[in-house]
């Protein structure tokens, strides 16, 4: 590969547009390395790209253009080219989108530049006032840091003037400095705790693969509370210590909080962060200080993997059953998938962190293809809740109630010792379904097969595929009764109201993610919780995610066999998964915790496995079946969705690729469908999917473009093919 062009060499250049190769230009003035960002032109436009290689040279020379510049960047390595390369192959993205995965810094294109900040300064002001108070409070909470005006205005809740008034009198001091700074230096230190005998013995073994500086992957498994977190913060260490980054993933942004805290406790400052959540500011200072290797540690959500990374030795992938870490639109791709992919192209260690793995890894493990580190202890005093079924069959509640009088019970017994109870119900808005009592119509969004479901919060309807709202209507849309419209099933803004009915002394909040305007207010909410600020919490999933609050003793669910409904292939692990993980909320710290899972089916086999605690045993019993019916992990699917406003043209192109399946069926895969998928229009489009199902060891993905690339595809239709899919709809 040649590393460096001459001006006026022919080079080939990758864009973000959607173009489906790579485009030859002349390498500029000064010439260009492979991997630079350079602007090329475009038409009559100026874009993106990086430098691939040297040009195919099939075109007349001089129609060729020149690249108009390079950009102040450091320029893309090729272990991040080889990554792209591969992990486009594998999802088969095109390549366009996978650049602009890797291109995702604000202000790529700018000159590095220059920005005012604020610090601690030495004066003392005229006099006190509590907004200047809280300016020098906010800054002496994070010692010598600097910010921006409107970061510290925020932070301290006070306009900019204040900070403009303390300026002028030398209690802040303002200076000039390069927007984009390295982060302050973490300090591998050691734990300040003394780990158990074996949280040593985990913590060791993959530190000793930290040092090994070759690729391999660890699945951590241990129960909420255990240490995982401690015992891979070890990791951290030994991976900084060894001048190498670290990247740590979690599901949520909301976890961050308390995981910043956590690692400016263990390592003395804070890391680099990158979520949706950042500033377009600090976005594009991680990203460059990525690159340049001014940031040892980032904690980020999946897209953090597209970083730029100088030299990454260790991805920590935390609650890695999470199917959050599956991206469901634009390129489809397994967060946890490409970490490993990533990982093995730059000689790094993965750990897996989870209580309750997912198949795959679990499967991985159990093939000798990952290793196993387990811990099987709660730490300290803190031991798993007990878990007990109520029997809904038995509760005789009428059919706008859910809280059996057994769960109630029990929630007024932790509330009255001053503790915390958590009902969970897995369902945003007030109720799932509005129907007319007069007629029987159920209200649907316009655009989807789906049902609007009712947010009296927010005052509206809305649809929970497209998002679309509109204001609950006084009459019906089918037979114009008026008033006979009623709500049918819960959501958590009605457990709400019903909680408030039975206990309404209690100081309740409900954690569900629409309820909160912004990722911070639900962050401080959940800090407040932690403080034991609440007395009942009713939550969706998101209070399954790690959250750690100390006070809570008891968790009750609301309808445990709600994730047990429907065809998905993955319906027992998931419930499996989500009852163990909510269940693991009781009982965190010195006092035990109880979980008590309300269910129409307590013999049904998921729920029997969720009680008895007994997870090897549920993951043999699941593997075996899946196993049997040669599905993932032990077989490969894909999944394809074509989607048009023309409901006989996608039909027409779904049955076409059904017939010309030959590529298939030469690497022995099977071809279902076409069918209407199970939310058979978005958006006003029509959906219609095959599902395709082979060998693990078929090269599927080959198979897969030469099917499609039979069939010209109509402007108007979109074929997307989701590997691995994890979701059917
Ligand atoms: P997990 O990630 O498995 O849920 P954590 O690492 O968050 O577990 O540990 C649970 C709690 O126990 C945390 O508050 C953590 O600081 C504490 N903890 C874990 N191990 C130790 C230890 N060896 N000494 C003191 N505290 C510990
Ligand atoms: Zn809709």
């Amino acid at each position: 590969m040649i590393e460096h062009f001459h001006e006026s060499d022919l080079i080939s250049v990758l864009t973000a547009q959607p173009i489906d190769r790579a485009l030859d230009y002349k390498a500029p003035e000064g010439g260009c390395m492979t991997g630079a960002f350079v602007e090329v032109p475009l038409g009559p436009r100026k874009v993106l790209g990086v430098v691939w290689g040297a040009g195919d040279g099939g075109y007349d020379i001089s129609k060729v253009r020149s690249v108009i510049r390079v950009l102040d960047a450091v320029p893309m390595r090729a272990d991040m080219r080889e990554f792209l390369s591969r992990a486009g192959g594998y999802t088969l993205t095109p390549m366009s989108a996978m650049v602009r995965l890797a291109t995702r810094s604000p202000g790529l294109g700018d000159p590095p530049a220059m920005q005012t900040i604020y610090r601690r300064g030495t004066g003392e002001p005229d006099r006190w006032t509590d907004a200047r108070r809280r300016v020098t409070e906010a800054l002496d909470t994070y010692g010598g840091l600097a910010f921006t005006l409107k970061e510290l205005a925020e932070m301290a809740g006070v306009s900019t003037s204040v900070i403009k008034g303390l300026v002028k009198q030398g209690v802040v001091a303002e200076e000039a400095s390069p927007r984009d700074t390295a982060y302050p230096r973490l300090d591998p230190g050691e734990s300040p705790y003394s780990l158990t005998k074996e949280q040593s013995v985990a913590a060791q073994s993959l530190t000793d693969g930290v040092a090994t500086r070759t690729y391999g992957t660890t699945l951590l498994k241990g129960v909420t509370g255990s240490g995982k977190t401690e015992v891979y913060l070890e990791a951290v260490g030994a991976c900084l210590a060894a001048g190498r980054q670290a990247l740590v993933l979690l599901p949520e942004i909301a976890l961050t909080a308390e995981f910043l805290n956590r690692v400016e406790a263990r390592f003395g400052a804070r890391p680099a962060e990158w979520h949706s959540g950042v500033t377009m500011t600090e976005r594009r200072r991680a990203w460059r200080m990525v690159g340049e290797g001014g940031a040892q540690l980032v904690v980020g959500a999946r897209s953090a993997l597209f970083l730029p990374f100088r030299d990454l030795g260790l991805i920590v992938v935390d609650e890695e059953h999470d199917t959050s870490y599956k991206q469901e639109d634009g390129v489809l791709y397994n967060a946890r998938d490409m970490a490993v992919l990533r990982a093995s192209i730059n000689g790094a260690q993965v750990v897996l962190a989870s209580a309750t793995p997912s198949l795959e890894s679990w499967a991985n493990a159990e093939a000798g293809k990952y290793r196993r580190v387990t811990l099987t202890s709660r730490f300290g005093s803190a031991v798993m809740p007990e878990l007990r079924a109520i029997d809904m069959r038995e509760a005789g509640l009428p059919s706008d109630r859910w809280i059996s009088p057994t769960l109630e019970k029990a929630v007024n017994e932790r509330v009255a010792s001053g503790e915390q109870a958590l009902l969970f119900l897995n369902r945003r808005g007030y109720a799932p379904v509005t129907i007319c009592r007069a007629c029987g119509h159920q209200i649907g969004c316009d655009n989807c097969d789906a049902r609007l479901v009712e947010h009296r919060f927010l005052k509206r309807l809305v649809c929970h595929q497209c998002g679309e709202s509109k204001p609950i209507p006084e009459k019906c849309p089918a037979c114009d009764a008026v008033g006979r419209l009623a709500p049918v099933g819960p959501g958590v803004e009605r457990l709400a109201e019903e909680v408030q009915m039975l206990f309404p002394d209690a100081k309740t909040s409900v954690l569900s993610s629409d309820v909160f305007g912004s990722a911070r207010a639900l962050k401080a909410e959940i800090e407040r919780i932690a403080d034991g600020d609440a007395d009942i919490i009713i939550g969706t999933q998101i209070v399954a995610k790690g959250h750690n609050f100390p006070h809570l003793t008891l968790v009750g669910v609301i309808d445990a066999d709600l994730g047990l409904q429907g065809s998905d292939l993955r319906a027992a692990e998931r419930t499996f998964q989500l009852m163990r993980q909510v269940a693991g909320r009781a009982g965190r710290a010195e006092k035990p915790g109880t979980a008590l899972l309300q269910t129409y089916q307590p013999a049904h086999p998921v729920i029997g496995a969720i009680l008895s605690g007994d997870e090897e045993d549920f993951w043999k019993a699941e593997a075996a079946e899946r196993k049997a019916a040669g599905v993932p992990p032990y077989g490969r699917m894909a999944g394809i969705v074509l989607s048009s406003t023309d409901v006989q043209e996608v039909f027409d192109i779904g049955r076409l690729l059904a017939s010309k399946r030959e590529p298939l069926s030469r690497i022995g895969a099977q071809v279902f469908g076409p069918a209407a998928a199970p939310i058979a229009r978005i958006r006003g489009r029509h959906r219609v999917r095959l599902l395709v199902k082979a060998d693990k060891a078929a090269p599927l993905q080959e198979a897969l473009a030469a099917w499609v690339a039979q069939v010209k595809l109509p402007n108007n239709l979109r074929l997307s093919i989701d590997i691995d899919p994890q979701t059917f709809y």
